[in-house]
């Protein structure tokens, strides 16, 4: 059998009618998420799903709008009685930041059972999902991750060498229309990929209110791609 995906949250930090970042792997009863945005326990419960059907968390960064709703879960978890460890993977510092949220919410401590596995360019099977972590080129320490053959991008601006990878699928943000740049992808800086990308079956998401306005405009510049919904889903 192969993966389901289910984009939980599509929006960023300022969507009102979208959750924020995260996507759900599914493969033979094990399910994983890529980022727990704002609004994605909701997604997860309108799915029928609960925080304990979740074995584990890849981080891409610690911006809140991928990471707003991890606290939450892990509480969640902890209050509906889930004694498995979450396991988190991360960019480096995620310990370090781990630790802060405790301190902001002391009566927490030693309640969440997580384990943070920070990643750079590794390697590593978890629930019987094969992924590839990838550092790539965000405001802060951020993470792509390859899962089963997805690319999922995270925030980042488009560079030759994340490409330069074995994926057929790519979840890919689109943050902002032309004339934008830096620290994410834009019209513009994915353009000069297009004949890579053109090939893959390309998903964009995390695209702002003001891109999401001229996302027909875009995907026909572009010429590849569709751009995803809170709950679509497919199958790899
Ligand atoms: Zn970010
Ligand atoms: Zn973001």
């Amino acid at each position: 059998m192969g993966v389901k995906v289910v984009f939980l949250g599509t929006g960023t930090a300022d969507s009102f009618e979208r959750a924020q970042s995260s996507i759900l792997f599914e493969k033979n009863g094990n399910t994983i998420l890529v980022d727990a945005g704002n609004g994605c326990l909701i997604r997860l419960g309108q799915l029928g799903k609960r925080p304990a059907d979740i074995n584990a968390v890849l981080l891409t960064h610690v911006h809140l709008d991928h990471s707003g709703d991890l606290l939450p879960l892990l509480k969640a978890r902890w209050l509906s009685g889930v004694e498995d460890t979450l396991k988190i993977f991360a960019p480096t510092g995620t310990k370090n930041w781990m630790e802060s949220q405790l301190e902001a919410f002391p009566f927490l401590r030693n309640k969440l059972s997580y384990d943070v596995v920070e990643v750079r360019e590794n390697k590593f099977n978890v629930y019987n999902f094969n992924v590839k972590s990838i550092v790539t080129k965000h405001s802060v320490e951020s993470r792509g991750y390859i899962v089963n053959g997805i690319l999922v991008t995270g925030d980042t601006s488009p560079f030759e060498e994340l490409y330069n990878n074995d994926f057929d699928v790519v979840i890919h943000e689109l943050s902002l229309p032309e004339g934008f740049s830096q620290h994410h992808t834009t019209p513009d800086s994915i353009l000069r990929f297009s004949r890579i990308l053109s090939e893959k079956e390309v998903y964009f998401t995390h695209l702002y209110p003001h891109t999401l306005t001229l996302k027909e405009r875009i995907i026909k510049r572009l010429g590849f791609g569709k751009v995803v919904n809170d709950l679509d889903s497919f199958k790899f």
